[in-house]
């Protein structure tokens, strides 16, 4: 790796999505670090842990389903936790999952689809329900 990091201390000002071009601004409501984007949910294969960008791969990651997070300070009580919603993300080179939290701005239209995708692609028939 390279000493030169004066370019990576502005990553976080924004960045242009690997999948769909869109230029996303870094700031975003609910999280620090905006990982992937707000229009097509791809993300980018660039840290080990969040926000570092010290991995190599910097292969596009695939959102491939959600996540509810439970809260282990509430569930106790309900027993389902404050139902924060978080995307699973799959690289498409190297295979690693991650999952990250939504940001406030994602596009509600991509997470249901997401949220959707096993209900529109049963991998049993859905006949007998009906
Ligand atoms: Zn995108
Ligand atoms: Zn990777």
């Amino acid at each position: 790796m390279s000493k030169h990091d004066h370019q990576r201390r502005h990553e976080s000002d924004g960045f242009t999505c690997i999948h769909c071009k869109l230029q996303v601004p870094g700031i975003a409501w609910g999280t620090k670090h905006r990982n992937h984007c707000p229009a097509c949910l791809y993300s980018r294969h660039v840290d080990e842990t969040p926000g570092d960008r010290a991995n190599p791969c910097k292969a596009p990651m695939a959102p491939i389903a959600l996540e509810v997070r439970g809260d282990d300070h509430n569930s106790s009580r309900t027993g389902l936790g404050t139902g924060e919603w978080a995307i699973i993300h799959r690289c498409t080179a190297c295979h690693t999952l991650k999952t990250n939290r939504i940001a406030g701005d994602d596009s509600e239209r991509a997470l249901l689809a997401l949220a959707l995708r096993p209900l529109a692609n049963p991998a049993f028939p859905l006949d007998g329900f009906r």
